[in-house]
């Protein structure tokens, strides 16, 4: 759990520390008015690096420690509680939003805080992209695939869309086109997804709009008998 994404993390942080390390050495053997100041900036610079592997190591923590955690719960309750919350401001944004579940409401075996901050991030995304469009429509859905024991999850905006030099890099840490943006919030929501044992992608037209999905697994009659047993022997 966390590994993957620290790892991915932690392997462009590794190439800007050498970089700038071979920087400093470099700039150690040049003489100038301005050469202090890049020196101090390189040395700032390694110095945020090193703050940036510190978060990451701490972000793995709180993923490590959260991700024992799984419950079953009925989906609609799930993606219904989280959009409560990512849908605040959402009418003042003049966003309209429509949900569409099917209708048996599954059940799935999740970690509820780690799939709700999925969904948080997806849809905070789908609003931001409606920003500047004047058609502002999402749709929040979900899909029973019965024959391989999946639900899956969509939601759909009428905004931006993202171009493909993003598109392809979009699940990868640090990608984001925010002023302000950190870029993580996609690679995080993969790591979470995959470790439940489901996957996430998008598809988008520039102009148009993006549709992120991601699947899990849900749970049968025999997974509940499972859990039930379990939780009689370790007396939970
Ligand atoms: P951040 O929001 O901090 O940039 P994310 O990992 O959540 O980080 O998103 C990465 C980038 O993916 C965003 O900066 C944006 O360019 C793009 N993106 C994500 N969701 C959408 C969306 N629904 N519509 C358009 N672009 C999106």
């Amino acid at each position: 759990m966390g590994s993957t994404l620290a790892h991915e993390i932690n392997q462009p942080l590794t190439a800007i520390t050498s970089y700038l390390k071979g920087c400093g050495m470099i700039l150690s053997g040049i003489e100038g008015e301005k050469v202090a100041l890049v020196r101090h900036a390189v040395n700032e610079a390694a110095e945020e690096a090193l703050r940036a592997g510190e978060v990451i190591r701490q972000l793995r923590e709180f993923v490590a420690r959260g991700g024992s955690e799984h419950q079953i719960e009925g989906l609609q309750r799930l993606v219904e509680e989280a959009s409560a919350l990512a849908l605040v401001g959402a009418k003042e944004k003049e966003v309209k939003v429509e949900f569409d579940f099917p209708s048996e409401n599954p059940l799935v075996f999740v970690n509820r805080v780690q799939i709700q901050q999925v969904l948080l991030n997806l849809i905070r995304n789908a609003i931001e992209a409606m920003q500047d469009v004047s058609l502002r429509e999402l749709m929040i859905r979900a899909r029973a695939i019965q024959s391989d024991s999946l639900v899956q999850i969509s939601v759909q905006d009428t905004g931006s869309g993202i171009p493909p030099e993003v598109l392809k890099n979009l699940f990868k840490p640090f990608t984001t086109t925010k002023q302000s943006g950190m870029g993580v919030g996609l690679s995080i929501s993969r790591t979470i997804v995959e470790s439940h044992g489901g996957k996430i992608w998008a598809e988008s037209i520039p102009g148009e709009g993006t549709t992120f999905h991601f699947t899990l697994r849900t749970v049968d009659k025999e997974d509940m008998a499972s859990v039930e047993h379990a939780d009689r022997v370790c007396g939970g």
